[in-house]
Parts: structure tokens; C-alpha cells; sequence
């Protein structure tokens, strides 16, 4: 069940997978162009870096100039190009939730998309979230993760200094317990509150956002018709797409069945508007730093 869902996933939705794995099948074929271009690289490393010079021979000065070997045909991959579409952040509030970052995660791959998620220390384990092994897959599949808080009950502009440092710790300490040695930078105070010595002083990115996607209020209860759950669906959309632009760091909750079905949509629009969708860190880039608060990349 587990390998035909992989390699539908490696077929269908990322194309960078699906070079790999037809790179695996192709390898006999793909170890001789190999060592033929590592001749070749030899060569030119040997003429003393003149090959660029020469002006007829491909520059091989940096990795990414390396050609692709696929069927021999092709020099450099389409996937080696920059990504040169306007970037947005997706966050994700919460979690992790067994069932719904999963398919938050599922959707995102459809389109080779990444999202930070601002997990709950007490809900990777321990809780009926039980979000443990979502928030590995939504690692796993190239997604970012954050500090939220531990119980997410403390505000960080009114606890005390103690509550403070150990919702974070605690929260730091569930996420690497589940999977060791992650590398965390970004920190999103519970209610975005934070008083500014505390964000100062942080030793993480504070991220907020600029795109409110106010989807806690439209969640779905028990007896909602479909056309009111359709109407909480399309009022998340339009929260997001009448606000967004380059740059934007968009905040919603993968906790939630409505957010998923908004999700679904928002990303759909999003691919159909240009945009690529990434990572805080990637939308951020160089400008990342510690003890600093975001509202966006603009
Ligand atoms: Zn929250």
C-alpha cells in the first residue's frame, strides 16, 4: 500500500522524483555518460580554467552548471533553471494532526509546493492529535517546521519568564524527539503576541504574518448544511486570494477539515496565479535572522 502510494507520488506529483527514479532505471546507460562527463570535467579542470574562456566549452565553474544526464539528449534540466515565479509562504498553526497535515501535505505535493508548520510540543505525541508521525511525513516531503508553543495556553506578552523558556524548550524537545537533531530557526508566539524585549532577545526568527486567513472562525459544526460549509470555504479562500501578493506569509491551521478543503482551493488558485509556494526560510532567504519579527518578505 505504502510503495504504490510512493511511486504514484513519484510519478505523478514531483518532478524532480520522477528524474530520480528514471535516472535508477536507466543506470547502466547513465554510469557511462557519467564517467564520459567526468572525463570530460578532468579535462576541462586540467586546461586551468580556461574552458569558459574558450568560449565554445561549457563553464562547469559551480555545481548547479552541471548537465543533467537523462537520455543524453538534454544539456541542463528544466529543474536546474531558478524558480523565477513571485514567492508566497503558506504557515500552518496547530498541529501536527494525524489526518489532516497529511493531507495538507498531500495536496502541497501535487504541485511541488512547500509550507512551514508551527506545531504544538504537546500534540506531536501524547494528545488525540497524535501528530507525530504527520509532522516526520510533512518533513519527509520537504516542508518546514516551527515553534508554536507546548500547550498552547501561554501568551508570550503575560507569562513569566519561566513559562516562557519552557513552552519553547519543551516544544523544541518534542520536535527532536520525533526526529533528531532537526534544525529549528523560526518561533511563532501563540496568538502572534510576544512582547518586543522577549522577541529581541529570541534565539529563533519570530514569524507573524501579513495574510489572515481567519479560518478558526469558519470551521465547521455539527449540523452545518452543505451550502453553509461551502460558504465557510469560499469565505477562507477569499481571505487569502483578496490580500495576497508577492511576499506574503499567509496563516492558517492544519487542525481544521474546512482549512484542508480551503487549502485544496487556495493552492489551485495560487498555481493558476503564478505563484510558488514555499517555505518561511526559503521565502526569507539571507534575511533570516534570529531575535528579529517578520510580517512578511516584502
Ligand atoms: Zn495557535
Amino acid at each position: 500500500m505504502k510503495a504504490v502510494h510512493k511511486s504514484a507520488f513519484i510519478s505523478s506529483v514531483c518532478p524532480k522524483r520522477r528524474t530520480m527514479l528514471h535516472s535508477h532505471l536507466t543506470r547502466p546507460k547513465k554510469l557511462r555518460l557519467f564517467a564520459l562527463a567526468l572525463s570530460f570535467l578532468l579535462l576541462a579542470t586540467s586546461l586551468g580554467g580556461c574552458a569558459s574562456a574558450s568560449g565554445n566549452r561549457p563553464d562547469f565553474s559551480s555545481e548547479s552548471d552541471l548537465p543533467v544526464f537523462g537520455d543524453g539528449t538534454e544539456s541542463i534540466s528544466e529543474e536546474d533553471k531558478p524558480d523565477e515565479r513571485p514567492m508566497v509562504a503558506m504557515t500552518f498553526d496547530d498541529g501536527p494532526h494525524n489526518v489532516r497535515t497529511k493531507q495538507i501535505v498531500d495536496e502541497l505535493n501535487k504541485y511541488g509546493y512547500h509550507a512551514t508548520f508551527f506545531v504544538v510540543g504537546n500534540r506531536v505525541d501524547g494528545t488525540a492529535y497524535s501528530g507525530g508521525e504527520a509532522m516526520v511525513y510533512a518533513i519527509e516531503a520537504g516542508n518546514e517546521i516551527g515553534i508554536h508553543g507546548y500547550t498552547h495556553e501561554i501568551y508570550y506578552d503575560e507569562c513569566t519568564d519561566r513559562e516562557y523558556h519552557q513552552e519553547l524548550s519543551l516544544t523544541a524537545q518534542a520536535i527532536r524527539e520525533r526526529y533528531h537533531a532537526y534544525p529549528i530557526n523560526l518561533m511563532r508566539p501563540v496568538g502572534g503576541k510576544i512582547t518586543k524585549d522577549r522577541a529581541n532577545e529570541c534565539s529563533y526568527s519570530v514569524i507573524k504574518w501579513d495574510v489572515d486567513s481567519e479560518d478558526w472562525k469558519y470551521k465547521y459544526q455539527a449540523g452545518d448544511s452543505d451550502e453553509v460549509c461551502a460558504d465557510k470555504v469560499n469565505t477562507i479562500v477569499e481571505n487569502v486570494l483578496s490580500s495576497v501578493r508577492e511576499g506574503s506569509i499567509i496563516l492558517m491551521h492544519d487542525i481544521y477539515e474546512s482549512t484542508y478543503d480551503a487549502t485544496v482551493i487556495i493552492l489551485k488558485r495560487l498555481n493558476e496565479m503564478g505563484y510558488n509556494v514555499v517555505t518561511v526560510s526559503e521565502l526569507l532567504g539571507d534575511d533570516l535572522a534570529p531575535g528579529t519579527i517578520y510580517h512578511s518578505g516584502y
